[in-house]
């Protein structure tokens, strides 16, 4: 993405709160087998059963995997949700929730348009208007 309208500053904003990113089944696998662990420690250790998801846990108010140096431990293997933020389809489609991405995350600029930044998403081929 053009800089102009995007730069992460690397913040840990997004790996933050007391509720955190999803696990699929598949990342689950694919996280263990990068960790060298089995998928059941996997979860003992990391994760969070809340009623229908598996999450992240959070430890002192950021996701476990949130490292010390403000990087993510897993970044090679991070689930979908960590590698798609802050790009999120609704940004596209709703500009209430483009609003609150572009006052949440940092790394947008702050004097760019809902209609700026959709064209843009679009440019880049990620999203459609459907
Ligand atoms: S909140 Fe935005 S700027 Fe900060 S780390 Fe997350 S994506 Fe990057
Ligand atoms: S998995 Fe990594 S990128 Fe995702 S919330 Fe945790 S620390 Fe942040």
């Amino acid at each position: 993405m053009n800089e102009r309208f995007f730069k992460c500053k690397c913040c840990g904003h997004c790996c933050h709160g007391q509720s955190t990113v999803s696990v699929s089944m598949d990342e689950v696998t694919t996280i263990s087998e990068w960790l060298g662990i089995s998928e059941e420690e996997f979860r003992r250790r990391y994760c969070v059963q809340k009623k229908n998801r598996l999450e992240m846990r959070v430890v002192n108010g950021h996701c476990i995997f949130y490292g010390p140096n403000g990087l993510c431990e897993i970044h090679a293997v991070k689930p979908f949700p960590c590698r798609q933020w802050p790009l999120h389809p609704s940004i596209v489609v709703d500009k209430t929730a483009w609003q609150a991405i572009q006052k949440d995350c940092p790394g947008f600029a702050k004097d760019i348009s809902h209609e700026e930044i959709v064209a843009e998403l679009i440019r880049l081929g990620n999203f459609s208007k459907k």
